[in-house]
């Protein structure tokens, strides 16, 4: 009798675990503002995957689409046509509501203009985003603290918006941003508003969270030396993708 073959070590499409979705699928996506003459195409069909963990930067003229996509990215806006999907999950058939838990639970914002709250510690702007997540007080003091200390804040804690550098706020900015564990980071010129070298410690910082925690960034900029920084670059020209490749080493 001829007994069956011992199993063999599985092959690596039985080790994988079975496919993740990528976090974000752009397809077809168009956005139009107005109607009839009027009608402005902010994006004409934009396509758009990104893997977990990937560092993007998006980069194009002025009035070439990117605001309008990081909107949609952002959750903040949705397409005229064409489908989002987060994490597998298709955007467009969620709820306002449901939109808003995604803001919340899965997306990070850092902005050129930093947006912390005035005459609020450093550590109440970071711990903002805690109370939306109905964290109690002891837990929200202790993510806060550790968020100020990753962003190289520790002894900064109590001090307010004007008491702070531009480069010293948007730390605070990415403490906050980054509190919620976020799977990805949107940053809209997050060094535009700060001098060269405050600029590039900003990006060391990004780029750390990407290398060590695996946080997907995607960074709008108008600078080829901070785009470096990224490992993708997409470039928007008239609301379609122009170009879309490896970026440099910074
Ligand atoms: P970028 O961020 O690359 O500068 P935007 O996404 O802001 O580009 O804009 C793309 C196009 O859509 C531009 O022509 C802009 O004028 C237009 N646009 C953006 N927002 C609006 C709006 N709320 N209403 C009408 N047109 C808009």
């Amino acid at each position: 009798m001829i007994s069956p073959a011992p199993p063999g070590p599985p092959g690596p499409a039985a080790r994988a675990p079975a496919a993740a979705p990528p976090l974000v699928a752009l397809a077809g996506v168009t956005r139009v503002y107005g109607s009839g003459p009027a009608a402005m195409w902010a994006l004409r069909g934009v396509d758009l995957t990104l893997r977990q963990g990937e560092f993007v930067a998006v980069m194009g003229p002025s009035g070439s689409g990117k605001s309008t996509c990081m909107n949609i990215l952002g959750c903040l806006d949705t397409p005229t046509a064409g489908s989002y999907r987060f994490a597998g999950v298709d955007v467009g058939t969620l709820s306002r509501d449901q939109r808003a838990y995604l803001r919340r639970d899965s997306l990070g914002f850092v902005f050129q203009g930093f947006n912390l709250l005035a005459r609020t510690s450093a550590l109440e702007n970071v711990e903002l985003p805690l109370i939306y997540r109905g964290l109690q007080a002891a837990e929200r003091h202790e993510r806060a603290r550790g968020a100020l200390a990753a962003v190289g804040l520790t002894g900064w804690e109590d001090h307010t918006p004007a008491e702070l550098s531009g480069g010293q706020q948007q730390r605070v900015a990415i403490a906050r941003a980054i509190v919620t564990r976020p799977a990805m980071l949107l940053a809209d010129e997050p060094t535009g508003n700060l001098d060269s070298a405050r600029g590039h410690e900003i990006m060391a910082l990004l780029t750390g969270f990407n290398r060590d925690q695996g946080l997907t960034i995607v960074m709008v900029t108008h600078e080829a030396d901070i785009a470096a920084y990224a490992d993708r670059v997409v470039r928007f020209m008239d609301g379609r993708v122009e170009a879309d490749g490896a970026g440099g080493s910074a």
